[in-house]
């Protein structure tokens, strides 16, 4: 007995790897070794000398030639002192799960995977993306510090170890308060992030003395058991389930000696080639109807383009795939402001130049007859503007009305769409307006996701329809969000838009916008029906100090560069300052000044509006004037502005 129980321990300590026949034969039998360039790998394990297979299995893909990851450039490896930060407070367990939640948190001396300081969802899933350990590997290719390379090696087998698989049933991935580990651990959505960035750190730390033989077949063997997860588990819908597919098909393309992958490739590229079709509406828009996940879905189907072209299997996308994606960037293109910005609706955050230059320039290699691309991608100095201004994405219900491309352009960007999904808030006939470098009217934003009932009610706060610049009865979100387009006119000296939505019960709201001269705007809200009630019109302004006047529902800003906006509202019956926030990053929020103009309805009355935005030097010696001309007809509206004594009449009428 004394002399059998050391040899236990000893094949204990060994591992699973080479502890056991079964265990050991799974990581060989996972791989087709007649693939050339694995016959020694196939012989030695064949000997029954797994330790020597193993070692060669390295070797193998150490000088693996002919795959590769377009996102890691191992010439040119850079890191940004975020990075290298990151990586440094990783050697002490200070984990970078959440740019929302800094400084980062200690995870524990003893890893302690099951941590959750904030109870918000995201910050314990997120956990398991490890965002940490790609910029470890840059770091460790930087500088050939074994450090990263070991910690890495031992923070991965503790996480293995930690966060096993155990049975696993969709139907239990609720209730996120109560949720066991494995629901955190095994979300589909982290798995898939986790098949992307572990081909990444695969390529950083491949080379370090850390990564040894027994650790490449621990490693293969929790990757393969990532996307035979994945294709068990996927998302029945939205940008989840295509950051999925995209994923297992570079888990498929990036580990071809796996007798999986090819089944994984072709899985994966079967959804996107079914998605892209379900999720983009004609008009190029994703139908999430989130600016942020309309980027995202771009970068997915475009990575997964660029991954397979890069490994030989373009031919599996067909033309319109391509086609596609050509569209998706286009909408974005339009509906981006003249430095980059995009609206932050629904749950979108501020995308500045600096995530959305590097992405024009990878699109531009891939259409660089697209000219549009080709200006963004350059910064101007090469391709052209498009050759239109205003566009209308009647779909998904973008409307753009722009008087031009440059940094002097007035751009408003009108949200009026079907009902979409969860990142998509209750927001119909939103705008932000951008002029000549400043957005006077940024959205809320979202401010969290979810989480507990704290961190949830602050998600309700940004979600509501009355932190938008819209029209509510009695402050509430709107029953119904199902817009539609009644016209859309762009030619003339004047451009047009007119949306309309039910938006309660007993209450529509139709919404007209004039482009007057194509230099300011004038809206004309008008909401009738049944309903009684009060009826506000909110309007939520950048962040500054404007001068007010109440009686005469003015407002207007004053910044000293000169670049400034008025507003006055025509119609209603009192202007009063209300709670006003924008969240332009995730746990961000800055206060702003917010003004709801309010008026009672009587049921069967029609509360008509008219507000008058209007980019002005000294916007607060604006002499504005507006008068709604005729009574109620949801045949049209006319409309007779005068701007500092000069008149203008505006009409709609609809056939
Ligand atoms: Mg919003």
């Amino acid at each position: 007995m004394k002399l059998i129980r050391p040899i236990l321990l000893l094949l204990a300590l060994a591992g699973p790897l080479f502890a056991g026949a079964g265990e050991r034969d799974s990581v060989f039998d996972l791989l087709d070794l007649s693939q050339p360039g694995l016959e020694r790998v196939a012989d030695l394990h064949r000997e029954g000398d797994d330790h020597a297979a193993a070692a060669a299995l390295l070797e193998y893909y150490r000088t693996r030639r002919g795959v590769v990851c377009p996102d890691v450039r191992l010439d040119a490896v850079t890191v940004t002192p975020d990075e290298r930060r990151w990586a440094d407070e990783a050697l002490e367990h200070r984990f970078f799960v959440h740019a929302g939640y800094q400084p980062s948190f200690f995870y524990g001396e003893d890893i302690d995977w099951e941590y959750w300081p904030v109870r918000d969802n995201e910050l314990r899933w997120q956990l398991h993306r490890m965002k940490w350990w790609a910029p470890m590997g840059k770091v460790y290719r930087l500088t050939g510090d074994e450090r990263y390379a070991a910690e890495w090696c031992a923070e991965y087998l503790d996480w293995m170890r930690k966060n096993p698989l155990t049975e696993y049933r969709d139907e239990e991935a609720r209730g996120w308060n109560t949720a066991p580990n494995v629901y955190f651990a095994w979300r589909p959505l982290e798995v898939s992030d986790r098949l992307e960035f572990q081909i990444h750190q695969f390529l950083y730390f491949l080379p370090s003395e850390h990564f040894t033989p027994e650790f490449l077949l621990r490693f293969l063997e929790n990757y393969h058991r990532h996307a035979e997860h994945i294709t068990r588990h996927f998302s029945a819908a939205g940008n989840h389930l295509l950051f999925q597919a995209q994923r297992l098909v570079f888990a498929g393309v990036f580990f071809p000696e796996l007798r999986d992958a090819a089944r994984w490739r072709a899985t994966g590229v079967e959804i996107l080639n079914r998605e892209i079709g379900k999720q983009v509406y004609d008009d190029g828009v994703q139908y999430e109807l989130d600016p942020h996940y309309h980027l995202e879905s771009i970068n997915i189907f475009f990575k997964a383009l660029r991954m397979m072209d890069a490994n030989g299997y373009r031919d599996e996308f067909p033309a319109e795939y391509l086609r596609t994606v050509e569209r998706m960037i286009e909408a974005h293109l339009n509906y981006s402001f003249p430095d980059y910005t995009v609206p932050m609706f629904s749950d979108a955050k501020l995308h500045d130049r600096t995530t959305t230059l590097p992405c024009y320039r990878e699109w531009t290699e891939v259409f660089p007859d697209n000219a549009a691309i080709r200006r963004l991608a350059t910064e101007g100095r090469e391709g052209a503007a498009p050759d239109y201004r205003s566009r209308a994405f009647r779909t998904s219900g973008f409307y753009v009305l722009r008087n031009g491309w440059e940094e002097d352009a007035t751009v408003m960007v009108l949200k009026a769409g079907p009902q979409a999904f969860w990142h998509c808030q209750p927001d119909n006939g939103t705008f932000e307006l951008w002029h000549a470098g400043r957005n006077f009217f940024p959205d809320s934003g979202s401010f969290v996701y979810a989480g507990d009932k704290e961190v949830t009610a602050q998600r309700n706060w940004f979600r509501r329809t009355a932190v938008h610049n819209t029209l509510t009865l009695d402050d509430r979100n709107l029953d119904s969000t199902a817009s539609h387009c009644l016209l859309w006119r762009t030619e003339g000296r004047d451009e047009t838009v007119v949306v309309e939505n039910p938006s309660y019960a007993g209450l529509t709201h139709r919404r007209a916008v004039f482009f007057v001269d194509r230099r300011f705007y004038v809206i004309v809200d008008e909401a009738w029906g049944d309903a009684e009630g009060d009826v506000a019109l909110h309007y939520h302004l950048t962040e500054c100090e404007p001068l007010e006047r109440p009686d005469d529902c003015f407002v207007a800003t004053r910044f000293e560069d000169g670049n400034n906006l008025a507003l006055r509202v025509f119609g209603a019956e009192r202007m009063e300052r209300t709670e006003g926030w924008v969240s332009r990053s995730y746990r961000h929020r800055e206060a702003r000044p917010s003004y709801a103009f309010r008026t009672h309805k009587r049921a069967g009355e029609a509360v008509r509006t008219v507000t008058v935005l209007l980019p002005a030097r000294d916007a607060g010696k604006s002499r504005i004037e507006a008068v709604l001309r005729g009574g109620f007809s949801s045949r049209g509206a006319a409309v007779r502005v005068k701007i500092d004594g000069r008149k203008y009449d505006l009409k709609y009428e609809l056939n």
